[in-house]
């Protein structure tokens, strides 16, 4: 018997897995991948990016206090910010790809990332270093709400026959500062953001999954142009792999051979004795 690891940590919301708990992130990463109806090119990313880059797409500015951000000393001792952050999401590596760009036909892209946010508290799921996979979509706006929405039906029905019983619900993100109500409403007002919540811990219910489109924010702030020179609207479908995984072991428990046949199945989960 194989159990996955749930609560081993290198700091508060920082896990340390084992390989039971690897393979069942495998097993739905692998899910993701052949669920996605374009079967795009699959990016991973290191933990850090360019300070640039965050500063470009406004994240410091609107969400400063999630942020984290690498410090070297100097010879002097002296300590100061480098260039580069830690990633908090994976699709912001993606855009700035097609800078400059006219694309003639919709662009579909995965991403693995290994994330970090700042999360205030440490509940079950609330990971500060975190696993997320998204697939990135660049097309119309209608071409992006229909694919974003296309993947909240195919997401919900993949987390119902793994025991998960998802629930739909529409979300904002957790803005800074003293425009973040009216950011929050306007997110929700034109259904930005949809999130699939389900169970991660003991009536800890967290989203898994969020669908979310951009308007032309990241066209706009790339210059990615459409065919007829308009800027290009985007879209991102995002699954936080660690919360995932932990869902299904407080679901199912944290021996995967004893998971129900149906939940192996839709997983492929042969590998376990
Ligand atoms: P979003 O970019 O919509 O905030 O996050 C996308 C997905 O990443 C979420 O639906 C969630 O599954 C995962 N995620 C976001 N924040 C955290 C976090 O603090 N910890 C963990 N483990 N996952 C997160
Ligand atoms: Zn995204």
């Amino acid at each position: 018997m194989v159990r996955a690891a749930t609560r081993t940590q290198a700091a508060p919301g920082i896990p340390l897995s084992n390989s039971a708990f690897e393979t069942i992130i495998d097993a739905f990463h692998g899910c993701l991948t052949r669920m996605d109806p374009a079967g795009g090119d699959i990016w991973r990313t290191p933990p850090v990016v360019a300070r640039a880059l965050i500063t470009e797409v406004g994240y410091g500015e609107y969400f400063p206090h999630l942020l984290g951000s690498v410090h070297v000393a100097a010879e002097s001792g002296e300590i100061s910010p480098t260039d580069l952050v830690l990633l908090p999401a994976g699709c912001y590596c993606i855009y700035p790809h097609y800078r400059g760009r006219t694309l003639m036909t919709p662009v579909d892209v995965g991403v693995e990332a290994i994330c970090f946010r700042q999360e205030s508290s440490h509940e079950v799921g609330r990971l500060r270093s975190f696993r997320m996979r998204e697939f990135v979509h660049l097309d119309t706006e209608l071409g992006c709400f229909g694919w974003r929405d296309e993947w909240l039906n195919r997401a919900e029905a993949w987390l119902s026959a793994i025991g998960l019983a998802p629930v739909r619900e529409l979300a904002s993100d957790p803005f800074f500062g003293a425009q973040r109500k009216v950011l929050a409403a306007m997110q929700r007002d034109q259904a930005l953001k949809w999130e699939l919540v389900v169970e991660v811990g003991p009536g800890i219910r967290q989203a898994v999954m969020s669908g979310n489109v951009h308007k032309t924010k990241f066209g706009d702030t790339f210059n990615i142009t459409g065919p007829g020179g308009e800027a290009i609207h985007s879209a991102c479908a995002a699954f936080g792999s660690d919360r995932l995984a932990l869902a299904l072991i407080h679901t199912h428990g944290p021996d995967p051979s004893a998971w129900p046949d149906t939940v192996r199945a839709q997983l492929i989960l042969g590998g376990f004795a």
